[in-house]
């Protein structure tokens, strides 16, 4: 039963063939999520088939993504997955950033473990596994960030040929490094980001290219797993709240829609609140969150954050990631730059580490506990979504009192650690270090 596409837009539901190659409703121009008939699925069968693919030699099962594909139906078969062994990732217990936030304990499930270093890796590997379903050659995004890196490295593996654009101007060069070391096609186009999109979105209709934009509702779908392997990991037990950064809402969209599937199925028996944390500068959904009638969110032109994976304006899942936020009785928060640095620093003395958009989380929940609105004592799981070398030049700005945040004004070095330069003198090195 390889389920179907189905309009988001609750005035709609249309239905459409999974096959269908399809990014919004043709009807309504809603979104589109894959839907299943997961009425044959047994919660205590699944726990056992999950953990005995543990110990199975097959890339499939090792996957922490295709180990849980009972809750992803969506192939006919198994065939032309490309896994590079995404997922895996681990749950991190941070008892000086439970401190930091106010919590009593805090865990963080790292996603920055994932092969090309972001949560990206989770939903690639099911759209391209569709890509290839469907027999293109060619895939393609508009993205400087993760999610080039990370198509760049599935179309590779699978052997399709990934084109991604560049809007003009924005390059973030570590990510886009990676893109370029795949064999990634980079193109920079003159023109802004709807234009790039417009221009794509034909480009994809003449030359049959397969788009891997975050509307893509297979990547949806991979993304699930980052849920469904954290429950797995905490012996099904749900924590109160689970924290993410929020740009173009696709993971709190995915994660909403593991969490109800989940409890369909029987394998939770309730919802933990999402707690989506945005960027002062960037905050289109927290705008449309405060407001009275959460009725459609206004874009905002010249977002602006160091954090550039959640740098977006005009949230692309907004309907999905309001609906699942409200299901869940969750919240929306913003931060300041100085906010994301500090917390960031504290991730690293964690020996965690992760890039600046990730720390936005506690940051958030500092925020929230500060103000009682999550208790103290509440069990909290904070979502890491990319790795701490993605964004090095931040970190050594940060560390050496250089970072300037967008508007050009200095951020303090808090938790600063600059190099010290020192003589060639073991005496007085070694009572330096005694001083501490
Ligand atoms: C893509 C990304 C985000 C934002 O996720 P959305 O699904 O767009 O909300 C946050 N952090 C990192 C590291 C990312 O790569």
């Amino acid at each position: 039963m390889p389920g179907q596409l189905r309009c988001f837009s609750h005035a709609c539901r249309a239905n459409f063939a999974i096959t269908d190659v399809l990014y919004t409703c043709p009807r309504c121009g809603g979104l589109l999520e894959a839907c299943y008939d997961f009425q044959a699925l047994e919660p205590e069968a699944l726990r056992r088939l999950w953990r005995d693919r543990r110990l199975s030699d097959d890339l499939l099962d090792r996957s922490g993504v295709w180990r849980y594909r009972e809750m992803f139906p969506f192939l006919d078969d198994y065939a032309g997955v490309v896994s590079l062994r995404e997922g895996n990732t681990p749950l991190l217990d941070a008892p000086a950033a439970a401190a930091y936030s106010g919590l009593d304990g805090l865990q963080f499930k790292h996603q920055g473990y994932n092969p090309s270093g972001s949560f990206k890796d989770n939903g690639m590997t099911a759209g391209m596994a569709q890509a290839v379903r469907l027999g293109r050659k060619m895939v393609a995004c508009v993205s400087t960030g993760n999610t080039s890196a990370s198509m760049a490295a599935y179309a590779a593996a699978a052997g399709l040929k990934a084109v991604i654009f560049i809007p003009h101007g924005n390059i973030a060069y570590g990510k886009l490094a990676q893109a370029l070391e795949y064999g990634a096609v980079t193109l920079q186009v003159e023109a802004n980001f709807d234009q790039i999109l417009a221009l794509v979105r034909e480009l994809a209709e003449r030359e049959g290219i397969y788009l891997l934009n975050s509307v893509n509702p297979f990547r949806i779908e991979g993304q699930k797993t980052i849920i469904i392997e954290m429950l797995e990991q905490r012996g099904w037990r749900p924590p109160d709240w689970i924290v993410l950064p929020g740009g173009n809402l696709g993971n709190a969209s995915a994660f909403g829609k593991a969490l109800r599937e989940l409890k369909q199925v029987g394998l939770i028996g309730r919802l933990p609140r999402l707690a989506v944390i945005q960027a002062q500068g960037a905050a289109p959904f927290y705008d449309l969150f405060r407001s009275a009638e959460r009725a459609a969110i206004r874009k905002v032109d010249d977002p602006k954050t160091l954090a550039t994976a959640i740098r977006i304006g005009a949230p692309v899942s907004w309907p999905k990631a309001l609906y699942e936020v409200q299901a869940t009785g969750g919240l929306v928060e913003t931060v300041t730059e100085q906010e994301i640095a500090d917390a960031k620093a504290i991730i690293g003395r964690c020996g965690i580490g992760c890039e600046p958009a990730s720390a936005a989380t506690l940051a958030g929940m500092k925020k929230m506990t500060g103000a009682g609105r999550i208790r103290r004592d509440a069990d909290v799981v904070a979502v890491l979504t990319g790795h701490l070398l993605k964004d090095p030049d931040y970190i050594y700005r940060y560390h050496t009192n250089q970072l300037l945040d967008p508007d050009g004004r200095p951020l303090e070095p808090t938790f600063g650690n600059r190099p010290v330069v020192v003589p060639n003198d073991p005496a007085r090195i070694a009572a330096m270090l005694r001083e501490g």
